[in-house]
């Protein structure tokens, strides 16, 4: 992703970090979202598992994340106006 167009995602209010809770533990992790690529696999640092993401969802920010990642906050924004 270019500097401009991400100037742009910052312009909009875009969240680029959030919160990941782990589906095995519930244990919380700010993680910060990249703009570039989908994150499907989350490592849990509290009981050391991997939670892929499910098929029908998009990363595992949109799944187990307070926030969706980037592409979809920017979908959703640009679908309310
Ligand atoms: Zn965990
Ligand atoms: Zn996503």
């Amino acid at each position: 992703m270019s500097e401009k167009l991400f100037a742009q995602h910052k312009a909009e209010r875009l969240q680029f970090r959030t919160v990941v809770q782990c589906p095995h533990c519930g244990f919380k992790v700010t993680e910060k979202m990249p703009v570039s690529r989908k994150v499907v696999v989350f490592h849990c640092p509290g009981c050391n598992e991997y939670s892929h993401v499910s098929e029908s969802e998009c990363c595992i920010f949109c799944q187990y994340a307070r926030h969706a990642c980037p592409e979809k906050q920017q979908q959703s924004l640009h679908a309310e106006t």
